[in-house]
């Protein structure tokens, strides 16, 4: 059956990593065999200036305006690429990303973000992200815990992917905050 995906990306001042997400994700997903019954959307949601980054709200933001369009969000990081990559329906929350972050996948496959996906309808049963995690980290810690409260089961899909280089804002080169 056909589902409908729509992608958020929270996004401020990183030019490059967006003009390289844009020439990589929407031809990814077209292209894919995976994502053959699949219809997507791309939501850039981009913060305004003056206050530190918040990657929660953004997320909550891009899901809220995308509403009962679509049956599906995959909240992307803007400077995480696909190179074998599963973007289909996924009964449970799923972090597609194991392979090719700068840190190992044993650490990923601990981890619940980066680049996620999820049912529109289980994202709103938690009521999405939190809004106060202002700055680096935690937002994606803070999912987790609530879709485990709704009864979900975060898991994990075995993607590989490219992470483009930008200075660390809150984690060692080993992935710990
Ligand atoms: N982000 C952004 N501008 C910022 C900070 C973060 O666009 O100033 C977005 C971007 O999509 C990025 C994601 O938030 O990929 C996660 O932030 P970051 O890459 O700094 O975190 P880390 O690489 O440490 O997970
Ligand atoms: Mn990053």
């Amino acid at each position: 059956m056909r589902k409908r995906l729509g992608v958020v990306v929270p996004y401020r001042d990183r030019e490059q990593h967006l003009a390289e997400f844009l020439a990589t994700v929407p031809s990814f997903l077209s292209e894919s065999p995976r994502c053959e019954h699949v219809t997507a959307r791309i939501l850039i949601v981009e913060q305004v200036p003056g206050k530190p980054f918040n990657r929660g709200a953004l997320c909550n933001v891009g899901a809220r305006i995308l509403g009962d369009s679509v049956d599906y969000i995959c909240l992307h990081d803007v400077d995480t690429l696909p190179i074998d990559a599963d973007y289909s329906w996924p009964e449970q929350p799923s972090m597609i990303v194991v392979h090719g972050l700068k840190f190992g996948a044993e650490l990923a496959r601990k981890l619940f973000g980066t680049v996620v996906l999820i049912q529109q309808a289980q994202f709103i049963a938690a009521n999405g992200f939190s809004n106060e995690y202002w700055d680096w980290g935690f937002e994606d810690v803070d999912l987790r815990e609530r879709l485990l409260r709704c009864g979900f089961r975060p898991g994990h899909r075995e993607g590989t992917f490219r992470s483009l280089p930008h200075p660390d804002l809150g984690s060692n080169p080993d992935g710990t905050p």
